[in-house]
């Protein structure tokens, strides 16, 4: 199919937020528990990078060719994207014939002091956004307030040794019944904070409407749902420990012979791993794919626990949503190829996604298309999830829509609405999950007897 681009090109790029000049370098590794040993600030070799506006690109092609210089792609319209490079990167798109312009530093710029405390919190604007100890904090209250549906499992740790959680939700929460799973994770890239939000909200939607709304209750009674937090603790801590953002994609694991740290967690998952050009084998771009698949351990975590719902060679989970920000999409698989159809992708298969995801995406106002469509990108989870696991796994893309509505720091004061404005497509996959293929009429083909 063709992308669906949205024509309107942002051109207002109000300055936003701090991005910490100040380059990041591998802390010695905390190995008990990291509050014990912070990440420290130093002048370094390794570059945090910056986002660049680059104009004159109308295809697929042409914006999987920038990617493969090993940028990320943050935005896309209909000519021109915004990119997430270091300055060599920068310059390396510029000989390829390119117009780069570097986005606005943000105000309140400051270069963190090595010697400066490490910061408990958000800067001013953000302090309602949480902290991986707030989150912590306000799951583990919720665990205590509502223990007959909502239970908490730690499912392993990152690689700087923060626990990674998976919350259940359901009716007998402590006991594993035979219904259809559905799984929501989130923050992959640790700059995308508003992902972590969209967890807690879920978590207090659920619990605290249980009983009272009949359809939160009814898919609890029904379903057994799994939330994933915060799958990247680490970059996100790192993004915010100096007092200004850094822009941090990747998680914190350090790369043998280099000084730049970080796999990006959503290039490591071990399907069509580094396959197809979607993804870079250097250590210092920002779609560095790690060693070999799912050598990062948060995604050996997260595959671990996956495999881990497949019971006698049945998958429980039957969907899933993976959050991220920004550019207000839904994306279905694949992404590896821009085919529709295919080895693992049937046209019914096809034909399913893309009506669930278009009937998603009319609920909150996001585009919805394939995720080639975009760009190329493989080792990707939604990849990963159907092409191994055959779930029905789309990635939302949250808000806003540009650079210039915030990228990937909108202010606090968007959280409730931009969180809320993805109940009803939540609510849709997970009335769905029993046979998705109910989506185009062919539950009996498909779902019969289960
Ligand atoms: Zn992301």
């Amino acid at each position: 199919m063709r992308p669906r681009i949205r024509g309107g090109r942002t051109t207002v790029l109000a300055a936003l937020l701090s991005l910490a000049l100040a380059a990041p370098i591998a802390a010695a590794q905390a190995q008990g528990a990291p509050s014990a040993r912070p990440a420290a600030d130093s002048t370094a070799s390794a570059e945090l990078p910056h986002q660049y506006e680059v104009t004159g690109l109308a295809t697929r092609a042409e914006r999987t060719a920038l990617a493969a210089t090993g940028v990320s792609i943050d935005e896309v319209h209909a000519r021109a994207v915004v990119i997430t490079a270091t300055r060599a990167q920068a310059t390396a798109i510029r000989q390829l014939g390119h117009a780069l312009r570097k986005l606005p530093d943000p105000p309140g710029f400051a270069t963190p002091s090595p010697h400066k405390p490490r910061v408990k919190d958000f800067p001013t604007g953000y302090t309602k956004y949480h902290t991986y100890a707030e989150a912590t904090k306000e799951i583990d209250a919720l665990v205590a307030k509502y223990p007959a549906i909502l239970s908490k499992q730690v499912i392993g740790t990152s690689h700087e040794g923060r626990n990674l959680l998976a919350l259940k939700l359901s009716k007998n929460v402590t006991k594993d019944e035979q219904e259809p799973e559905v799984l929501f994770t989130a923050h992959q890239h640790a700059r995308e904070h508003l992902t972590v939000e969209m967890s807690l909200y879920l978590l207090n939607e659920f619990t605290s409407k249980y009983g009272t709304d009949p359809r939160i209750t009814k898919m609890l009674d029904s379903r057994e749902i799994w939330i994933i937090p915060d799958l990247n603790p680490d970059g996100g801590e790192y993004d915010i420990a100096s007092g200004a953002f850094r822009s941090w994609r990747k998680n914190r694991q350090p790369n043998a012979g280099s000084s730049s740290v970080g796999t990006d967690l959503n290039r490591n998952w071990d399907f069509k791993w580094g396959c197809c050009g979607g993804s870079s084998s250097s250590p210092s771009s920002e779609t560095y794919r790690g060693k070999s698949p799912a050598s990062a351990p948060e995604v050996q975590v997260i595959s671990k626990f996956v495999h881990g719902r497949n019971i006698g060679g049945k998958q429980q989970i039957k969907a899933a949503i993976d959050f991220h920000t920004y550019s207000e999409l839904v994306l279905w698989p694949f992404g590896f190829t821009d085919d529709d159809t295919g080895e693992g992708m049937t046209q019914d298969d096809h034909d399913a996604f893309a009506t669930i995801g278009k009937n998603m995406a009319a609920t909150n106002g996001y585009t919805p298309e394939q995720s080639s469509d975009l760009y190329i990108t493989d080792g990707s989870i939604d990849d990963w999830l159907w092409g191994d696991q055959r779930i029905f796994a789309y990635t939302f893309e949250m808000y806003p829509s540009s650079f210039g509505s915030g990228g990937f720091y909108p202010k606090d004061s968007v959280i409730p609405k931009e969180t809320a404005r993805n109940r009803e497509a939540v609510l849709q996959l997970l009335e769905l999950a029993d046979c998705p293929y109910r989506a185009i009429g062919k539950e009996g083909q498909y779902c019969k007897g289960s």
